[in-house]
């Protein structure tokens, strides 16, 4: 269903309550990455051009529902008044008197940046009273916090119940828009590079793309789980034994008529073991010894997963490929990273969600390559899980 855009939204003169996602890492009390804020900015530059008043808010960490110096918005105010050469003063808090006279004071073109919403049980608990008094300070409300999408909470759901016009902002549709591509009729071969730790995060949406996509390769920790369900040796890897079946099921289909599409999943074939991940050098093999663990995948693998993702035309990416924070088992991650960059140069159509795949492609250089880098690890998994994102389906019906 089509919803309602930041465009199609009245904003001049009127209070605009936007729900941005200023999770962002800090160093040393500094905004360490503003990615993020970055990317909230053409939403937050419209309504400033229009003359709208603008009011933001944002969780920022797990401050569990109390007012934690910890856990202030200060540097992502400060960060963002860098970024728009303007001040953006911070609320004390995110309700009551002290915000409500700082909004009722505003200007039309101003930004003021409400406290973290976290400070308060009733935002995580989506609290019918603490969703009407932030409600009240919004004339209109658009989110564009994708990262928080897939949360029912007073900020990203609660809020709408009050509100009659309520907008996704350019974030948000741009991550809908790509994301919702691959699930629509995307350009064939279609190739998913699944990796990162466990099977448990990743089943739902490997199960979504088994019957959408050409081709499933698979790195990262979860192989082993598959390997244990071919009953191979996998010595110290991790495998989630609660997850041997369902892992034995994907294979199952595969090989079933039920695979119509004949989808392939392709796990790799070498390995790079070690003693631990904290190890200075592993060793490549095909097989995995008792007493070692598997960390990154090997050179023959690599080679064939390049080879897949330089023949696709639509990539979807998300986890890598081995322990890559230590570098001497980044190599897999490092490769695959490349060659989306280099099969995107060749005109596919590339999509990588989940904080690791993007800090890879950040590292080597290669993210301003890459077709659409979504925000929103969890959010672009549950939408590629095929499940309907609870802040999205809220805003307003067009
Ligand atoms: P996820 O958040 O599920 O995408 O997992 C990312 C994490 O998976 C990273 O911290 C990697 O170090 C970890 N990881 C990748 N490959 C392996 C592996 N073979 N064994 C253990 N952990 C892994």
């Amino acid at each position: 269903m089509k919803k309602l855009a930041i465009d199609d939204l009245q904003l001049q003169n009127r209070r605009v309550l936007m729900r941005v996602d200023f999770n962002v890492p800090l160093d040393g009390g500094r905004v360490a990455d503003d990615t993020r804020i970055r990317a909230a900015l053409p939403s937050i530059k419209k309504v400033i051009e229009k003359q709208g008043k603008l009011i933001l808010m944002s969780h920022f960490g797990r401050p569990k529902g109390q007012c934690n110096e910890k856990f202030t918005l200060r540097p992502a105010a400060k960060r963002l008044g860098e970024l728009l050469g303007k001040d953006v003063p911070l609320a004390p808090d995110c309700i009551g008197s002290d915000a409500a006279k700082l909004i009722e004071n505003l200007n039309s073109g101003d930004v003021l940046l409400l406290e973290n919403v976290r400070f308060h049980p009733g935002e995580e608990a989506n609290d019918f009273a603490f969703a009407k008094e932030l409600a009240a300070f919004g004339d209109v409300y658009v989110n564009d916090a994708f990262g928080a999408a897939h949360r029912s909470h007073a900020s990203t759901t609660g809020v709408t119940k009050f509100i009659d016009h309520c907008a996704a902002g350019y974030l948000m549709a741009a991550e809908l828009q790509a994301l919702g591509n691959l699930l629509g009729e995307p350009a064939r071969p279609f190739i998913a590079i699944l990796g990162g730790a466990k099977i448990s995060g990743k089943i739902d949406v490997i199960q979504n793309l088994l019957p959408r996509v050409d081709t499933i390769l698979v790195g990262g920790g979860m192989v082993y789980t598959f390997l244990r369900a071919l009953e191979i040796e996998t010595g110290k890897s991790l495998v989630e034994e609660d997850r041997i079946l369902v892992a034995k099921e994907v294979l199952d289909f595969i090989d079933s008529p039920q695979n119509e599409r004949k989808t392939k999943l392709m796990l790799p074939i070498d390995h790079i073991i070690a003693d631990s991940i904290d190890a200075n050098s592993g060793k490549e093999t095909d097989t995995i010894v008792v007493d070692r663990l598997g960390v990154d995948i090997g050179s023959q693998t690599t080679r064939s997963f390049m080879n897949s993702i330089l023949s696709a035309k639509t990539i979807f990416w998300n986890g890598p490929m081995g322990v890559f924070e230590n570098s001497a088992f980044a190599k897999g991650t490092m490769a695959i990273a490349d060659a989306v960059a280099k099969a995107t140069e060749s005109g596919a159509f590339s999509v990588v969600g989940g904080g690791d795949s993007v800090s890879a492609l950040m590292q080597s250089g290669l993210a301003e390559k890459i077709s659409h880098i979504s925000t929103g690890g969890g959010a672009s998994l549950e939408f590629m899980s095929g499940k309907e994102l609870p802040g999205v389906s809220v805003l307003t019906d067009t």
